[in-house]
């Protein structure tokens, strides 16, 4: 039997990043992977894919809306969704093969098969010709991730009631598409489908869109996918139920006074979050004890109540991000290896890539109220950067928030053109513990959209913005 230091289970952005970090430790280092293609949800289903899907949808809406006005004058752009899916394809293809590469390079050895444990020690891998092979390992870090959510009672027979899976591999552009949920996958492919020309109806069970962030990026969201892309929401709507029929599909669902509605499509695109991952796992011949929710019970360590055994990203709680995934693999292997890492769960950014993008990072205002702490608010709208105005990207805004009395910076806010990238600068300043002031009087390029986030730290530190 073959034995290794450590074995990770499971090959997303959790567990490859983990096995690179153990081999660079010196570990000898076992990736256990069930699909032949490494990278998890995130880089076959999940975050590459959808971004690549989100480009070429941008390009089609912006040569269709904005291309005129800039004295552009392209004849009838048509879409060729067949190519824009093989062309995701590609870059997925890409970016597996790079972890494929960066396996050997680390001298990994990638086991293809369905992990699991037979004892604390001892993983069983079941292959795809049916033979099986068994390792030892003195540690564990199981990285098995999440798979799409489903409501009771409903059916997703993945052709017309679909996941994300399969939204991101249909063959047509909806005629009307109903989403189950107005959370990041659903405003991330609903965006995809409705700059195609798809009506999209989104019905969300909370009063607004992407409710976990700052009321504000909901509100502005909300308006912005409305005019842009004639959104139509059904907010305070619970789904009570959805069948199909032929290529058409029925979403009933019932508002809080018990009043029904039932929308008539094409394809319901069911998005109501995900759950940990952890079916034959042999999680009970381990001993590894989950919580109520399916997630596997970690420590402060990440360690299980098991010794040896650990577990990250999607699987524990947290947030279901791929850069907190890695985060936590990169602490394991530290700690394996006797050293002392850290992660600020309170800096882990979060972004929507619509378009405008949105981006947070630290408290929203409505955990400051419930907190009970006293904070200044600064905003800055993108109408008012000349840079926004030269690309006509001018809905949105930055808000940023800081301590009434220290004017440390608690939380910032962003909706509009690339604050995907722009929210770095945030995270790295309330790393190092900035406050707003400091922001304020860092130099900034111009014209950028950057120059946005110093006019709204100068609007929370002292109400003295130049620019508006
Ligand atoms: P996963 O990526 O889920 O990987 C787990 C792996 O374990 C899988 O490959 C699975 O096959 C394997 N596995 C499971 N059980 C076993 C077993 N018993 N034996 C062997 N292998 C096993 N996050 C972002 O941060 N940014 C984004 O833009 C973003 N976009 C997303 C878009 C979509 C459509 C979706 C669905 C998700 C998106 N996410 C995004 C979330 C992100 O994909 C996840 O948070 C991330 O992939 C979690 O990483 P992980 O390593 O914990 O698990
Ligand atoms: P989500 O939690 O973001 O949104 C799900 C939404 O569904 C919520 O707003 C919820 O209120 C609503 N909902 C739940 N039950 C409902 C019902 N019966 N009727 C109507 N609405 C209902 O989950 P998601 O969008 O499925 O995404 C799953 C995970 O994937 C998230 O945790 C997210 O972090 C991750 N993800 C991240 C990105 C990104 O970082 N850009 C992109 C995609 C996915």
């Amino acid at each position: 039997m073959e034995k290794y230091d450590v074995t990770v289970i499971g090959s997303g952005p959790g567990g490859y990043v983990a096995a690179i970090r153990c081999a660079q430790l010196g570990f000898k280092t076992a990736l256990i992977e069930k699909y032949p293609s490494l990278g998890g949800t995130c880089l076959n289903v999940g975050c590459i894919p959808s971004k690549a899907l989100l480009d070429s949808s941008e390009h089609y809406h912006n040569a269709l809306h904005s291309f005129a006005e800039h004295g552009i004058e392209v004849k009838s752009p048509k879409v060729n969704l067949g190519k824009m899916i093989e062309r995701k394809r590609g870059v997925v293809k890409m970016t597996v093969d790079g972890i494929n590469f960066l396996m050997k390079k680390n001298k990994i050895t990638v086991i293809t098969g369905h992990g699991s444990f037979t004892s604390k020690n001892t993983i069983e891998i079941a292959k795809a010709d049916g033979s099986k092979e068994t390792i030892e390992s003195a540690k564990t870090i199981i990285a098995t991730g999440s798979k799409p959510s489903s409501l009771p009672g409903i059916e997703i027979d993945k052709k017309r009631v679909i996941t994300s899976t399969e939204a991101l591999e249909l063959t047509e552009i909806p005629k009307h598409l109903i989403i189950i949920g107005g959370g990041v996958i659903g405003l991330e492919l609903g965006s995809v489908y409705g700059r195609l020309g798809s009506k999209v109806s989104v019905v969300e069970f909370m009063d607004g869109l992407i409710a976990s962030m700052d009321k504000g990026l909901g509100k502005e969201l909300t308006r912005v996918l409305k005019k842009d892309l004639g959104f139509e929401y059904f907010f305070n709507h619970k789904v009570t139920g959805v069948s199909s029929k032929g290529k058409e599909v029925t979403v009933v669902a019932e508002n809080k006074n018990g009043e029904k509605v039932e929308l008539k499509g094409d394809y319901c695109l069911v998005a109501v979050g995900r759950r940990p991952y952890t079916d034959n796992l042999g999680l009970d011949k381990a001993g590894v004890k989950v919580d109520a929710r399916g997630k596997i019970e970690v420590d402060a360590h990440l360690k299980t109540n098991v010794d040896g055994i650990y577990a990250i990203g999607d699987v524990i709680k947290g947030a279901m991000l791929a850069h907190k995934a890695e985060e936590e693999g990169v602490y394991v292997a530290e700690s394996l290896a006797g050293q002392k890492p850290h992660i600020n769960y309170n800096l882990i950014p979060g972004v929507v890539y619509t378009w405008p993008e949105v981006a947070s990072v630290g408290l929203t205002e409505e955990q400051l109220k419930e907190q009970g702490k006293k904070y200044k608010s600064g905003s800055f709208p993108f109408k008012a950067s000349g840079r926004a105005r030269a690309s006509m990207d001018t809905d949105g805004f930055i808000k940023v928030l800081a301590d009434a009395e220290t004017d440390e910076v608690l939380g910032v806010h962003m909706i509009g053109p690339r604050v995907a990238d722009m929210i770095m600068e945030a995270v790295v300043a309330m790393e190092f513990r900035a406050s707003a002031e400091d922001i304020g009087r860092i130099c900034h390029a111009h014209p950028t959209f950057t120059e946005s986030l110093k006019e709204a730290a100068l609007d929370a530190t002292a109400k003295r913005p130049i620019h508006m």
